[in-house]
């Protein structure tokens, strides 16, 4: 389905301009629009966002970042 980016005609360069007009909008700028650092996977190792509970790679359950108070 690769479409989308064919029919826009976006460019990579294009997309990875945006991708980093969307990671600025918390005023930083490290490849992460959460304000919650990555979190590496306890099995694998491999980071995931923050905002993920399992692994995106193997689905181990990952720490769990309270923002409570
Ligand atoms: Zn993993």
């Amino acid at each position: 389905m690769g479409f989308l980016k064919q029919e826009h005609g976006y460019t990579d360069e294009q997309l990875a301009e945006a991708v980093k007009a969307i990671d600025l909008r918390d005023g930083r700028l490290d490849g992460n629009a959460a304000k919650a650092p990555p979190k590496a996977c306890p099995r694998c190792q491999r980071l995931n966002s923050a905002k993920f509970s399992r692994c995106l790679y193997c689905g181990a359950p990952l720490p769990v970042a309270l923002f409570a108070g």
